[in-house]
């Protein structure tokens, strides 16, 4: 199957000289649920933001469905950001502080998406019902919802465009455990019901293993190893991969 989104010989070089990408190859199937596993500073925002045609690449192409992103005219790249959405940690300042909930989740449809008033409440309505909070919330703040809670809104945010593909940057990190583990079903049952194509970044290798078929490992800004079809810790090979594991502290894996 053609990829949805590819990258080719990707490099990204910040101005202090240090590369954070480098010749990075990668190609998304649609439908699939890929995972990307990496410690901190091994580059998986860099690339995130890239893929989302968010960072220009230093070097390399990032290819949709064929085309070279950062080849598109401007009405090309609105199109695209309505295709590709990424998905922060709100701690990361994925949310208006000063906005209420309900523009939080419209203002990418406003921005994207040609709607009536009436349309546009109906989508923000529906969408919340979806990742399961109440009406309530919509005239809410950021800061008077706990973090699943804020969790939940960032998936509205971006899923309310239903996008065809989505990159979820460490979206559930920092989430007590029980939390997590339930944004992360939701986000399974959405991906059944929207069958978008998710790229799924984690420094967590049971989170990794919890939510993707495939997963990269990425270290100091090169893909270390790829596993098509990963469901222990004794898919992973790499010495890299194997150190990681060796690691972690004792703890119950997930079970889907
Ligand atoms: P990760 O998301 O895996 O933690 P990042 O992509 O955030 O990794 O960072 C990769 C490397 O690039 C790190 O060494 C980081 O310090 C550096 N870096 C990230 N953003 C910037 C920036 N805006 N300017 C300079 N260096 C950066
Ligand atoms: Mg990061």
């Amino acid at each position: 199957m053609k990829p949805i989104l590819e990258c080719k010989g990707l490099s990204k070089k910040y101005n202090n000289m240090c590369y954070a990408l480098t010749n990075l190859n990668l190609a998304l199937a649609p439908g699939q649920i890929v995972g990307l596993l990496g410690p901190n500073g091994s580059g998986k925002s860099t690339l995130a933001m890239m893929l989302a045609a968010i960072l220009p690449p230093t070097n390399g192409e990032i290819l949709l469905d064929g085309n070279n992103i950062w080849a598109l005219s401007p009405k090309e790249l609105r199109l695209m950001h309505g295709e590709v959405q990424l998905v922060l940690q709100n701690s990361q300042g994925a949310l208006d502080p000063r906005r209420r909930i309900y523009e939080s989740i419209a203002e990418p449809l406003r921005k994207l998406r040609h709607l009536t008033r009436q349309e546009e409440q109906h989508t923000v309505h529906d969408i919340l019902h979806k990742v399961q909070l109440q009406d309530d919330i919509l005239m809410r703040f950021p800061s008077e919802l706990s973090g699943g809670q804020q969790s939940r809104v960032c998936i509205a945010r971006a899923m309310a465009l239903a996008p065809r593909l989505v990159i979820f940057d460490e979206s559930v990190s920092g989430l007590d455990v029980t939390v997590q583990k339930k944004v992360l079903d939701l986000l399974l049952n959405l991906r059944q019901e929207y069958q978008s194509t998710f790229l799924f970044i984690t420094h967590d290798i049971d989170v990794a293993l919890y939510m993707a078929d495939h997963i990269f490992v990425m270290k100091e800004g090169k893909i270390v190893e790829s596993i098509t079809d990963a469901h222990g810790y004794d898919d992973f090979n790499h010495p890299y991969s194997r150190e990681l594991i060796e690691s972690l502290p004792p703890k119950t894996p997930y079970n889907r």
